[in-house]
C-alpha cells in the first residue's frame, strides 16, 4: 500500500484521537466547576460525529487522488466546525489553535499545494475572523477558568494572527519538505514496483491479492480487479495447488519460502515462474505476504532441453559401442567415458594414469605407440586393430580415430581418441560378402545347370542307342571275345548314364520329387539283374540279398533306381577285381534299409566329412566326378530318409559301408507327401557278425603288356587258376591304376612288361618308386631282351623278381604265389588287411 494512503489513515485515527481528548480535558473542566455552554457539547459531539462518518468515506480504498480530495474536504469541514465552536466557546480560544494547527498539519501533510494553500487561508481566515469580532465586537460568555477578556485588545489580537501565520506557514514548509521527501522516496519505490519484470503482488491477511505491478497484469494477462474476482485456486494447475498452500502457511509462519512452481495465465497457457514468498507485518496488517515472482519458462525450457541434450549424449555413449579417452603428452591415459568405461569401471579406473601403449596386449602395443606419436605430433590419425579385450576370449575388431588437443596458445597438450568395437559389422560384412558370393555361386550353377542338363539331354538319346543295341547284340550267341567287348561297352554306357543322371539331378537339387506308393521288391530285383553283367565284367563278386518286398514305401522310383545304382557302382569300383559287393534290403522295424557293402579298401578317416560333398572324388580322372554321393544324399532326403557311410571293421575284411534307411509309408499317408523327413529309425548299424561275413578277396594279378594275346592268354589262365585279373595295354594306363590309392588293396601281383610305347617299364618302376613304394614290391618285371644295354643296367638297379620272355605260365604262377605271399605277411605283420597307401 502506498505510504501516503497509510499516512491518511493514521492522521484520521490521530485526529479522532485528539478530538476524544479535547472532549475528556471538557468533561474534567465542566466537573470541576467551569461552565460550559450546552451548545458546545452538542457541536463537540456533531464534530466527532461527522469524523467518524467522514473519515472512512474519505480513506475508502479508492483510487490515490480520490481518496486526497475526499480527505481535503473532511478537513475542510473540520475548520468550519472549530470555527463554530469558537462561535459558542471562547474559552476553547487557547485550545482551538491546536486544532487549527493540527488541520493545517493534516492539509499540509496529504493535500495537493492548490488545497493545502487554501486550507491554510481558510484556517487564517476563519482564526483571523474569529480573533477580530472577540476582541472588537462581539459579546462573548466570560472564561470560565477566569482568563482576562480580550475585548479591545488589538494587540493580541495582532499577535495571535501573527503568530497563527507564521506557525502554520513554518510548519507547513516543515511538512511539506518532510512530504515531499516520502513522495520521493515513495516515487522511487513504486517505480522500482511498476516498472520491474518480476511479479510483485501483495496479499493481505485473509490471502486476498492487495497490490499487483503492471508486469504481473501483463504477464497474467488478468487485471487488477479479475484477479480478485477469480478465486486463487484457478490461478495455478490443480496437481499445484496443494503446494501452493503449504507455502502460504509457511510464510504466514514466518519463513520466507523460495521455489519453482507454475501458475496458469489468463490464456490458460502454463508458465513457470521461480518465487519468493515473505511475510511481512505492515502498520495495520499482520499476516501480510509479498511475492516477487520471476517467469523463467524460457530459461527451465532451456535447462529441459540441455538436461535432454546431455542425456542424450549420455545415452549415445552408453548405447553406441565407443570409448572416449584422452592421454597426456606423456601417452598416459587421463579420461574414459563411454559404455566401455561404464561396464568396466574398475578397469577403466585402473588404467588411468597408465601409459597407453604399456597397458595394452603386446601384439597391439607398437600400433598404438605409433598412433599416439602421430597425433602428439599434431596428426590427425585414424588406425585398427584386434586384440582379445580384457575379460574376454574372443578377438575383436576395434577402429580408432585421435586427434590432438591443443591448449588457448595451440601448443598440443594430449590427444583425444574415440574408439568403436566393429566386430559386429565386420562380421556383418564377412557374412554378407559370403552370401553374396554364394548367390553369385547359385547364379553360376544356375547357368551351369542350363548347360549341364542340355547336354545331359542330348547324351540321353546316344546312351539309349548304344544300350539298345548293345543289348540286342548280346542276345544272340557270340564267341567269348566278342561278348566282353559288348558286355565292355554296355557296362560303360550304363556308367556313363548313371553320370549324366547325377549330373542332372545335382542341377535340379531344388526340385520336387513326385512320391508314388511302391514296393521296393520289384525295383531292386530289376535293378540287380541288369547290374550283374556289368560287375561280373569288372572281376566283381555281386552277393544280394533282398527282403520285405511288399514293404509299402512312398517313392520316387528313378530317385531311388539312382542312389542304389550309385552306391553299388562306388562299391564295385572300391572292390575291384577279386573284390566283392553285396546289397542286403529288409524292413527294419518301421524303415526300409538298404545297405551296400564292398571289401574294398574303405574310406580314409580323413575323407568322411566330404564323401557327400558335391564334386568330392578320391579317384583318378575319368573315374568320378565326385557327384554320387552327394546326389544321392539329395535325393534319399527327399524321400524323407537317411544315407549314411562307415567302414567295415577290419575282422570282417575291411571295406565300406553304405546304409540308406527310408520311411515306411502308414496307410494314412496320402499320396502328397513329398520330402517331410520322417521318423526313421535312429542310425543303429547292421550288425556286423559271423552271420554276415564277405566272402573273401580273390588273389588279384595286374596285367601290363601292350601285346593283347599276352594279356588275354594269361588272363585265361589265371582265371582259371583263381585269379582275379585286371588288365593295362599301356604304362599310362597302369599308373592310373596303381596309383589308387586303394591299389594296394585292389592288386596283390603286377606283372609288367619293360618295352612298351609311351610309359615304359622301367619308367614306370621309377615313378611307383617315389610314389607307392610298397606296390614295387608287389611288381614281376618281364623282358624279351634281358641283356640289351639299357635294360641290363636298368635291371641291375632293381631288387624285384624279372622273367624271360617266353616264360612258362607255372613259372609265372608260382612266382606270383610267392610275391603275394610275402607282400601277405608283411600286411598281417602290419596288423591290418587294408593297407591304404
Ligand atoms: P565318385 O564316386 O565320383 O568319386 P562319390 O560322391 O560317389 O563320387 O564318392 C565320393 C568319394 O567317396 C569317392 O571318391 C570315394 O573316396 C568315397 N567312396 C564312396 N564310396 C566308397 C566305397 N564304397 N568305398 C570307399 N570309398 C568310397
Amino acid at each position: 500500500m502506498p505510504a501516503t494512503a497509510r499516512w491518511i489513515r493514521t492522521a484520521t485515527r490521530r485526529r479522532t484521537i485528539t478530538l476524544l481528548l479535547f472532549v475528556g480535558l471538557l468533561a474534567i473542566t465542566g466537573a470541576a466547576g467551569v461552565r460550559v455552554d450546552w451548545r458546545a457539547y452538542a457541536l463537540m459531539g456533531a464534530w466527532i460525529g461527522f469524523g467518524l462518518v467522514a473519515g472512512p468515506w474519505a480513506t475508502r480504498p479508492h483510487a490515490f487522488g480520490k481518496r486526497l480530495h475526499r480527505y481535503a474536504l473532511t478537513i475542510a469541514a473540520d475548520v468550519l466546525l472549530l470555527g463554530a465552536i469558537y462561535f459558542v466557546l471562547d474559552a476553547a480560544a487557547w485550545l482551538g489553535a491546536i486544532f487549527f494547527t493540527q488541520s493545517a498539519l493534516v492539509a499540509s501533510a496529504t493535500l495537493s499545494r492548490r488545497w493545502r494553500i487554501g486550507i491554510a487561508a481558510l484556517i487564517i481566515v476563519v482564526y483571523a475572523a474569529l480573533v477580530l469580532y472577540a476582541v472588537g465586537a462581539g459579546s462573548f460568555v466570560q472564561s470560565p477558568v477566569d482568563l482576562p477578556g480580550i475585548r479591545g485588545n488589538w494587540r493580541y489580537a495582532i499577535g495571535q494572527i501573527t503568530a497563527t501565520v507564521g506557525f502554520i506557514s513554518i510548519l507547513m514548509l516543515l511538512q511539506s519538505q518532510i512530504l515531499a521527501m516520502i513522495r520521493d522516496t515513495e516515487q522511487r519505490y513504486m517505480m522500482v514496483v511498476q516498472s520491474a519484470a518480476d511479479m510483485i503482488v501483495t496479499f493481505d491477511e485473509n490471502g486476498q491479492f492487495d497490490s499487483v505491478n503492471p508486469a504481473t497484469v501483463e504477464q497474467s494477462g488478468y487485471t487488477f480487479e479479475e484477479l480478485k474476482a477469480v478465486p486463487s485456486s484457478a490461478l495455478f494447475p490443480p496437481e499445484d495447488w496443494p503446494k501452493v498452500l503449504a507455502t502460504r502457511k509457511r510464510t504466514e509462519a514466518g519463513e520466507t519460502v523460495t521455489m519453482d512452481l507454475r501458475y496458469l495465465r489468463k490464456s490458460g497457457e502454463v508458465r513457470w515462474v521461480q518465487a519468493t514468498s515473505t511475510p511481512y507485518r505492515s502498520a495495520d496488517q499482520h499476516n501480510a505476504v509479498l511475492v516477487i515472482a520471476r517467469d523463467i519458462t524460457t530459461s527451465k525450457r532451456l535447462s529441459d532441453e540441455l538436461r535432454a541434450r546431455e542425456e542424450g549424449f549420455r545415452l549415445i555413449q552408453d548405447s553406441v559401442n565407443v570409448g572416449f579417452f584422452t592421454i597426456d603428452t606423456s601417452e598416459r591415459f587421463t579420461t574414459f567415458l563411454g559404455r566401455y568405461a561404464r561396464e568396466n569401471p574398475e578397469r577403466t579406473t585402473a588404467l588411468l594414469g597408465r601409459k597407453a601403449s604399456e597397458t595394452q596386449p603386446a601384439e597391439v602395443a607398437p600400433v598404438i605407440r605409433a598412433a599416439n606419436a602421430r597425433a602428439l605430433a599434431g596428426e590427425d590419425v585414424a588406425f585398427e586393430f584386434t586384440m582379445t579385450p580384457f575379460g574376454q576370449d574372443t578377438p575383436h575388431f576395434f577402429q580408432t580415430h585421435l586427434s590432438p588437443i591443443r591448449d588457448e596458445q595451440g601448443a598440443i597438450v594430449g590427444a583425444a581418441g574415440v574408439w568403436t568395437d566393429m566386430t559386429e559389422s565386420v562380421t556383418a560384412d564377412r557374412e554378407r560378402d559370403a552370401l553374396r558370393a554364394r548367390v553369385a555361386s547359385a547364379e553360376r550353377m544356375e547357368s551351369l545347370g542350363n548347360l549341364v542338363s542340355g547336354v545331359a539331354h542330348e547324351l540321353n538319346n546316344p546312351l539309349a542307342a548304344i544300350l539298345n543295341f548293345t543289348e540286342d547284340l548280346l542276345a544272340d550267341k557270340r564267341p567269348d571275345e566278342e561278348r566282353i567287348a559288348l558286355e565292355v561297352i554296355q557296362a560303360q554306357a550304363l556308367r556313363s548314364r548313371t553320370i549324366v543322371r547325377d549330373l542332372l539331378t545335382f542341377v535340379r537339387k531344388g526340385d520336387r520329387r513326385q512320391l508314388k506308393p511302391a514296393t521296393p521288391g520289384p525295383i531292386l530285383q530289376t535293378l540287380v539283374h541288369g547290374a550283374r553283367p556289368g560287375l561280373a565284367t569288372q572281376g566283381v563278386l555281386f552277393d544280394d540279398s533282398i527282403s520285405d518286398v511288399d514293404t509299402p514305401l512312398l517313392l520316387d522310383r528313378a530317385g531311388f533306381e539312382q542312389v542304389v545304382t550309385n552306391l553299388v557302382t562306388n562299391a564295385a569300383q572300391a572292390a575291384g577285381a577279386g573284390g566283392a559287393v553285396r546289397l542286403v534290403a529288409r524292413r527294419d522295424r518301421e524303415a526300409y534299409v538298404v545297405v551296400v557293402e564292398d571289401n574294398g579298401a574303405g574310406i580314409r578317416e580323413e575323407d568322411f566329412a566330404r564323401i557327400f560333398e558335391p564334386f568330392f572324388t578320391t579317384k583318378p580322372t575319368g573315374q568320378g566326378v565326385g557327384l554320387g554321393l552327394s546326389v544321392s544324399l539329395s535325393i534319399v532326403e527327399a524321400l524323407g530318409g537317411t544315407l549314411h557311410g562307415e567302414n567295415r571293421s577290419a575282422r570282417s575284411g575291411g571295406g565300406a559301408r553304405f546304409t540308406m534307411k527310408l520311411p515306411v509309408a502308414t496307410t494314412a499317408e496320402g499320396q502328397s507327401r513329398a520330402g517331410a523327413p520322417a521318423a526313421v529309425a535312429a542310425q543303429a548299424p547292421i550288425h556286423e557278425g559271423p552271420s554276415n561275413p564277405m566272402p573273401p578277396r580273390l588273389p588279384s594279378l595286374l596285367i601290363i603288356d601292350d601285346e593283347t594275346a599276352i594279356r588275354r592268354a594269361l588272363r585265361r589262365y589265371f582265371e582259371r587258376k583263381g585269379w582275379a585279373v585286371d588288365e593295362a595295354h599301356d604304362g599310362t594306363a597302369a599308373l592310373v591304376k596303381l596309383l589308387r590309392r586303394d591299389a594296394l588293396v585292389l592288386y596283390d601281383v603286377v606283372l609288367c612288361d619293360l618295352k612298351m610305347p609311351g610309359v615304359s617299364g622301367p619308367e614306370l618302376y621309377r615313378r611307383l618308386e617315389a610314389e607307392s613304394p610298397g606296390m614295387v614290391r608287389r611288381l614281376i618285371l618281364s623282358t624279351g631282351d634281358v641283356s640289351a644295354p639299357d635294360v641290363a643296367d636298368f635291371l641291375a638297379t632293381v631288387t624285384v623278381p624279372v622273367l624271360e620272355k617266353p616264360f612258362e605260365l607255372s613259372a609265372l604262377e608260382k612266382l606270383a604265389e610267392q610275391v603275394r605271399r610275402e607282400t601277405g605277411e608283411d600286411r598281417r605283420a602290419r596288423g591290418s588287411a587294408v593297407a591304404p597307401a
